[in-house]
């Protein structure tokens, strides 16, 4: 008897199942831990999406927006591989609206979503505007925690009186006792010291040759090209066939294995130094993986604790020491000091400067061979180490009198790692001074010779550090009498400050004229320089 054949099944219509929540991810928020996915639920959709709205709101270095949108879309990828439904807008979409909320507004709509949800956005900007935007919906909203830092919004302020200064110091010690990190079972501070500043921070010696820094090979060209024909404006380089910077957990995980191999064990002794031949030096160059969150801080603290516990004589007590500070310390506590100060953080300018950043900072185009050096190096590869960005072209920046706007918008296109919450309280703060001093206890500026004894900058530069005034004097040093000058009135009564202004005072009268007054053919001819 011929079998009868079994009429194939008709084939099932790809429909997707209804969406129950929608729940927005930015840029920053590539977290794959987050307990959001611990489990994929059909009914939620996670949305993704390029923007204008975040491309424009300042000029981006190309390798800032290429990375950001390289990390999203590698996320996207992994949570639709491991079950999540997810919707991706690119750039280029037709039903890109180019706005966050606008988007929002329509997806919303069309999946017929019930309930709307978005981690908290560490930027002011957005999480007032989502805030906003959950108010006008007619269905419930909720912002959920990043699961990200070590420490709440709201911390730092608690710590210290109102109105009062931030100290790192208070903070950071608070940080070690509350995690207890390098800390041994009666409470004192493993090693003796809760800082090893005196050990750390030589200039480089030349000898100890630094790790060749790791880079990846990603290839970004699909995304350069979209950008360029979308028309958004960048500046800098990049070689879209070898975009250097992790964009996904197991690249992030490789550069930090890198690091505690290579880096970490001359970090602290190095990590204010500068070369013109060694551009990372033993820096971890883990910050842009830090910032959209691939990686947790204290994976980060703990696998440098480990890495000293496992070869104390590799690791040193200092080396880990002065990093652990970092990421334990000093970002946290940035963090802290944005939520702090915002929204006035934003406009200070306490020092009242006013002159617009020099071409320069554009093209690295300068006789003075440290502002070019850290400026191309910027330029070329969309990061700095704090150093260079702090004592060179923030430093050169306050001693000129550039207004902090323009100061701010640079390192905020600038960097890799760049996002509002750790750029500003670092440079509109700590490098400006423009807050009046809640952060650091006094301006972080200096002439010549800091930079001749932290650097080699000064050799081959078409400028003298021992010369005070000429043809050929470093810059650097009579716009820093003349900037100490100019503020006496804020400045004049820092106990930090008072040997500066001994050495001002005791100066002859000639001698100070002379030395002001080539400070200001310097101000009024900063593009010259
Ligand atoms: P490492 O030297 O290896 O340090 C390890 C980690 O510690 C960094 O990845 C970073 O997460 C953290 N860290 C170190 N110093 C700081 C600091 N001062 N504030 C916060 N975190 C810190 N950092 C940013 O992440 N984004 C910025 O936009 C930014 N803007 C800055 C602007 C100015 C004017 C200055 C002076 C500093 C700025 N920093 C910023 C801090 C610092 O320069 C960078 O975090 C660091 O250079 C990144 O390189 P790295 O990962 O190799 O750091
Ligand atoms: Fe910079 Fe002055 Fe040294 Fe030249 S001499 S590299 S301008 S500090």
């Amino acid at each position: 008897m011929p079998r009868r054949l079994k009429k194939p099944a008709a084939p099932r219509r790809a429909t997707s199942p209804p969406t129950h929540t929608l729940r927005l991810l930015l840029g920053d928020q590539l977290n794959p831990d987050h307990s959001w996915f611990a489990r994929p639920d059909p009914g939620v959709l996670y949305v993704l999406m390029e923007v204008r709205q975040e491309t424009d709101y300042v000029l981006h270095h190309i390798q800032k927006v290429a990375g950001f949108f390289a990390a999203m879309r590698a996320f996207a990828r992994e949570l639709a591989g491991r079950g999540h439904r997810v919707r991706y807008l690119r750039l280029d979409d037709p039903e890109n609206a180019q706005r966050i909320p606008e988007n929002l507004r329509r997806l919303l709509a069309r999946e017929r979503a019930g309930r709307f949800e978005y981690l908290l956005p560490d930027e002011l900007r957005l999480d007032a505007e989502l805030a906003r935007f959950a108010r006008t919906l007619a269905i419930p909203a909720a912002a959920h925690d990043t699961e990200h830092f070590l420490t709440g919004r709201e911390d730092l302020a608690r710590l210290f009186p109102a109105g009062g200064r931030f100290l790192l110091e208070t903070f950071y010690r608070h940080m070690r006792r509350r995690f207890g990190v390098l800390l041994l079972s009666d409470g004192r501070p493993a090693g003796g010291m809760w800082n090893f500043d005196r050990e750390n921070r030589r200039p480089y010696d030349g000898r100890t040759p630094p790790p060749e820094p790791l880079g990846f090979e990603n290839d970004v060209r699909p995304i350069t090209a979209m950008i360029r024909d979308a028309g958004v404006q960048t500046f800098g380089e990049i070689d879209p066939r070898r975009f250097p910077w992790p964009i996904d957990r197991a690249q992030a995980e490789r550069l930090l294995a890198h690091f505690l191999e290579h880096g970490l064990p001359r970090f602290g002794t190095y990590q204010d130094a500068m070369s013109s031949a060694h551009w990372a030096l033993f820096h971890s160059r883990l910050s842009f993986a830090l910032n959209v969150k691939l990686l947790h801080p204290m994976r980060v603290i703990r696998a440098a604790l480990d890495a000293h516990e496992a070869d104390p004589a590799r690791v040193g007590i200092a080396q880990v020491e002065g990093f652990v500070r970092q990421i334990l310390g000093w970002r946290e506590y940035m963090r802290g000091v944005y939520w702090a100060l915002m929204p006035g953080l934003e406009r200070a300018n306490a020092l009242g400067h006013d002159r617009p950043l020099p071409a320069f900072y554009w093209s690295g185009e300068t006789g003075m061979r440290c502002v070019a050096a850290v400026v191309r190096q910027s330029l070329a590869r969309a990061w700095a180490h704090h150093i260079q960005r702090l004592m060179v072209t923030g430093n050169f920046a306050l001693l000129a009198g550039v207004h902090p706007d323009e100061v701010d918008a640079w390192y905020l296109g600038v960097y890799i790692d760049a996002v509002q919450w750790v750029e500003l309280p670092n440079t509109r703060a700590m490098s400006q001074f423009a807050d009046g001093g809640r952060v650091a206890t006094k301006p972080y500026v200096s002439a010549a010779n800091y930079l001749r004894r932290m650097s080699d900058y000064c050799e081959g530069c078409r400028y003298d550090p021992a010369q005070r005034t000429g043809e050929r004097a470093c810059p650097f040093n009579a716009l820093y009498w003349d900037f100490f000058h100019r503020h006496r009135g804020l400045l004049g009564r820092n106990p930090r400050l008072a040997l500066v202004y001994r050495g001002l005072d005791r100066m002859g009268a000639a001698a100070r004229r002379e030395l002001l007054d080539h400070a200001g053919r310097l101000r009024a001819g900063l593009e010259r320089l």
